[in-house]
């Protein structure tokens, strides 16, 4: 059922505190954690607790909950000290999208170009 956990998805995992991760913020429907990977000084991925596989189906099913996420990436780039910085939604294959647990990257610390690649 939509929303419901997967028991197959990394994020849910960790969701559920079966997968270790760095978490710097959480709320009741959000959680936020490093990127293991970071592409910045401040990388970190903000996540609904609810299983969607990307953020369009997320605002169409909890648009509530979509808007949480958005207020928290902001919140976690306020703690990181980011003046500037970006969000993104990487959503589907051919934009990046490498993981089908909906989230938000929050990329910042250091100059950001445009267009990204
Ligand atoms: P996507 O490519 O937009 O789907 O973003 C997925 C992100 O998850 C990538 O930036 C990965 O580096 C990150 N990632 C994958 N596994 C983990 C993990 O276990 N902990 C934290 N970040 C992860």
């Amino acid at each position: 059922m939509a929303g419901e956990p997967q028991a197959d998805c990394l994020f849910c995992k960790i969701v559920a505190g079966d997968v270790p991760a760095t978490v710097v913020r959480e709320t009741d429907t959000t959680v936020a954690f490093r990127d293991i990977n970071p592409q910045a000084p401040t990388h970190i991925l903000v996540i609904p607790k609810v299983h969607h596989p990307d953020a369009a189906s997320l605002a169409a099913a909890e648009p509530q909950i979509a808007a949480d996420v958005l207020k928290e990436a902001a919140e976690v780039a306020a703690q990181e000290q980011a003046t500037s910085y970006r969000i993104v939604f990487n959503t589907g294959s051919g934009a990046g999208q490498t993981v089908f647990h909906a989230h938000a990257h929050v990329l910042g610390g250091r100059g950001l170009q445009w267009p990204p690649g």
